[in-house]
């Protein structure tokens, strides 16, 4: 038995607790319980009530009436602000939005539900024998086990409530919580997962406790109904009550009254008692329509920010010379330049060194597939640690303060340390490419991680998965394609990066570029900036292609 209490508890004198039989003992006891969220909130108050074992009870009433909060506190995801609530048995939970991972499997989604008796090394290894046999019935029993190995994305909703209520059976709960669990499909779809889910709750023993907002399915499927208005527990509306309150309560009324049920089905019923702040939203809304023009964007400030900038750029012009530029001097010099450049004879193309420009040209694409994979083996890692949702807080900061710090360093300055390190030649540029890479590709993971979708994470969290396990099943599945698109990023610009080090003499065709204009032989030198081009176009239109397969629009 589970007890979830704001001390002082129940009042006995003001509700006398019904006596039962041990055998007969109801699912939940809910004892004066009061919610108030922060700012004033009153989602629920002084319920006194009880929920049958082994039945299907159906909460309804309009929404903003209570009853997401009441899930929450019998799942003991909230802890009530007054009252208790005394639970019989374990909870799995359908959430509203179901709180899957598309990017995975319908196999892997049902197992998931193990994840909370199933230690972290065994999950990721591979699933015990047993827990596969287990998900493949269930996946049986709600008419999915030929889907099992599709991704859950290719689904349609239907079916995908269909993998939720799997997946909450896996946890082996005696009791289910689902809210508003067919608010998203169409009448003939609802009333087929409705009737699933009651029969499989009734074969397995298990009380089945709902939100629905649609009468008539309430009235089908309820054994017993709790209806919540304003956070009070009230007698089923009556249709004549409904009409009742429709005349009394004008349309204008009810709309600024709540914010929260305005303009929904069930406005003319809300008896909502929000606090003052949330009456105050359309001025609030108003203000974020035509915010106040900040300072500086009056005309006199315009000018004078105006005038700053040009005193700017004529100091530095005066500062580093330019002023003194001879331009013609300038325009001949360029033009020498660019014929002396291009080839202009048969003898001059085939002078240049191909032969060792190629061999320098795969150096290159050779250092930063080197360095890329490098960087994306201990940034991965690293992200892991850093990102908020994923790392140890007391690793988090450090690790942060680690990669920005190896951010701020130029790749060809890392050149330049590593050749002082390890010598002239490649390796330089490899470990100098690698440490840039993990500076970069450090932060694009763990931003992503931070986006991921943290619905499934806190489902996968209630039911009972570790820190690692959130992670390989719901954080980096969701992240996979953001991943492996910042990965061919920095293979891009690795490439391009890796063109230069060997200005340094740290590997590369950079090496010959500064060789061929020492020796003035500038078609030569041309001819290496032509290759990078080549490559660096094409190696652009390729990974374009599949990010967009990766990640589509
Ligand atoms: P229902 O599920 O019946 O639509 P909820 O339980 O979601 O109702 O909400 C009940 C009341 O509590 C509403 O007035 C809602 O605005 C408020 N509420 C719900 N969640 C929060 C929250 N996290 N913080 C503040 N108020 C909340
Ligand atoms: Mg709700």
């Amino acid at each position: 038995m589970t007890t979830l209490t704001a001390q002082p508890a129940a009042t006995p004198e003001r509700h006398a607790p019904p006596r039962e039989p041990e055998n007969d003992r109801p699912a939940f006891r809910i004892r004066n319980l009061t919610h108030t969220y922060p700012r004033g909130v009153r989602a629920l108050r002084d319920l006194w009530t009880d929920i049958p074992a082994a039945r299907h009870t159906v909460i309804v009433g309009p929404s903003g009436s209570g009853k997401t909060t009441l899930l929450a506190c019998l799942s003991g995801r909230l802890t009530p602000t007054a009252g208790a609530v005394e639970r019989q048995g374990a909870v799995a939970t359908i959430y509203q939005d179901l709180r899957l991972v598309p990017e995975r499997t319908v196999l892997g989604n049902v197992l998931d539900g193990c994840l909370g008796r199933v230690g972290a090394w065994r999950s990721t290894l591979a699933m015990p024998a047993e827990e596969r046999r287990e998900a493949l019935t269930l996946l049986e029993r709600v008419g999915l086990r030929e889907r099992a190995n599709m991704p859950l994305a290719a689904l349609s909703g239907g079916e995908r409530q269909r993998v939720a209520l799997a997946r909450a059976l896996m946890q082996r709960p005696q009791i289910l919580l689902a809210d508003e669990p067919v608010c998203s499909l169409d009448r003939a779809n609802a009333e087929r997962v409705m009737e699933l889910l009651r029969a499989v709750c009734a074969e397995r023993g298990v009380t089945l406790v709902s939100v629905l907002h649609d009468e008539q399915l309430a009235a089908r499927f309820a054994d017993h109904r709790l209806t919540l208005r304003a956070g009070r527990l009230s007698e089923p509306p009556q249709p004549d009550r409904l009409v009742e309150l429709k005349q009394h309560i004008p349309g204008e009324t009810v709309l600024q009254a709540c914010a929260t049920c305005a303009g929904t089905q069930d406005a003319a019923a809300c008896r909502c008692d929000h606090p003052p702040a949330s009456r105050e939203q359309p001025e609030d809304a108003a203000a974020a329509i035509h915010p106040a023009r900040p300072a500086w964007m009056h005309p006199g400030a315009l000018l004078a920010i105006g005038l700053l900038v040009l005193i700017a750029y004529a100091w530095s012009t005066v500062s580093l010379g330019l002023h003194q530029t001879n331009g013609r001097g300038v325009l001949n010099g360029l033009t020498a330049f660019l014929a002396a450049l291009v080839p202009t004879s048969w003898t001059q193309l085939t002078s240049i060194p191909w032969r060792s420009i190629w061999a320098s040209l795969i150096e290159t694409l050779q250092m930063s597939l080197i360095g890329t994979t490098v960087g994306v083996a201990l940034a991965y890692p690293a992200a892991v640690l850093a990102a908020r949702n994923t790392g140890p807080r007391f690793i988090r900061g450090p690790v942060r303060q680690m990669l920005n710090a190896v951010r701020t360093v130029p790749s060809l300055i890392w050149a330049l340390l590593f050749v002082a390190a390890v010598g002239l030649g490649p390796l330089a540029g490899v470990l100098a490419l690698s440490l840039y890479s993990v500076g970069y590709l450090s932060k694009f993971f763990y931003e992503s991680f931070e986006h991921a979708p943290k619905g499934p994470q806190n489902a996968l969290k209630e039911l009972g998965a570790s820190g690692p396990q959130r992670f390989l099943r719901a954080v980096g599945p969701a992240t996979r394609p953001a991943a492996l698109a910042s990965a061919l990023f920095m293979l891009e610009y690795n490439v391009r990066a890796a063109s230069v080090l060997g200005i340094v003499d740290a590997g590369g065709i950079g090496y010959y570029i500064r060789f061929y204009l020492e020796i003035r032989n500038f078609p030569a030198a041309l001819a290496c900036l032509v290759l990078i081009f080549g490559v660096v176009v094409a190696l652009d239109a390729v990974s374009v292609r599949l990010r967009r397969s990766l990640i589509p629009d």
